[in-house]
């Protein structure tokens, strides 16, 4: 049935209810990555929430990443959490961002983008409404790229106190660091025959393999190089990306 929706519906607009079915639905179906962005999150009060993600971490096949937003008067607010430290033993990646404030969740199949946080408040006692789109249109590609460009930005790490080993703060006209995107902002592969070519996503082809592209390319055809990391990958107009790189 979900297959059915996300093939013939490419978007659709939820309420609230309908949001967080997805929710669970976009977390329970995910095979190979889980992309949770949201500034706030209470997990110890979301048993439920916490039990879907044991169980897609559980897979061993999902990687699950959660971006929190990072305040610096609040500054363990996503990682105050009993729970938290358990699914990152099993392989929970968090990362905080200075200033987050959208909230969207993204799989490979589908991303949801809504104003649902994921926190009791959120989830129980709020008006929220939600946008779902299938992975493999445009605007999906389009959401990606726009969270990309968002983590493309010039790393720092977080100011004096946090001595914290995991989150990398990814703040506007900061100074470049040695983040692998500032290498990666001038060097791509064309995504057909892996040949160096300046790192553009909407762009990803050489010039010798655009003209076969345009000529008969589906935007979805499958291609055979990451072209972020060159590695043989299979990737499309689409989504140009490997999973590693697509999420940053
Ligand atoms: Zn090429
Ligand atoms: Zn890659």
């Amino acid at each position: 049935m979900a297959e059915v929706v996300a093939q013939v519906l490419e978007v659709e607009i939820l309420d609230k209810r309908e949001t967080v079915a997805r929710l669970y639905e976009l977390i329970d179906q995910a095979e190979r990555r889980l992309l949770l962005i949201s500034p706030y999150v209470s997990l110890d009060k979301l048993r439920d929430l916490y039990r879907a993600l044991d169980d897609a971490l559980d897979k061993k096949t999902v990687k699950v990443t959660l971006v929190g937003r990072d305040c610096p008067d609040e500054r363990n607010f996503v990682m105050k959490s009993d729970l938290l430290p358990k699914l990152q033993a099993k392989g929970l990646e968090v990362r905080l961002l200075k200033d987050l404030h959208a909230k969207m969740y993204v799989s490979e199949k589908a991303a949801l983008v809504t104003s649902l946080n994921l926190t009791d408040a959120s989830m129980n006692n709020s008006i929220e409404v939600g946008m779902w789109l299938a992975a493999g249109t445009e605007a999906y590609g389009d959401l990606i790229r726009v969270w990309k460009q968002q983590k493309a930005e010039p790393a720092v790490t977080t100011e004096s106190d946090s001595g914290h080993s995991k989150p990398t703060l990814v703040a506007r006209g900061a100074p470049q660091t040695r983040k692998r995107t500032s290498k990666a902002i001038l060097e791509g592969c064309c995504i057909r025959c892996g040949t160096e070519i300046e790192l553009d996503d909407a762009k990803p082809f050489c010039r010798e393999c655009y003209p076969a592209f345009s000529a008969r390319g589906s935007p979805t055809a499958k291609q055979n190089f990451c072209h972020e990391c060159g590695r043989k990958e299979s990737t499309s107009f689409a989504k140009p990306l490997c999973d590693d790189c697509f999420y940053g």
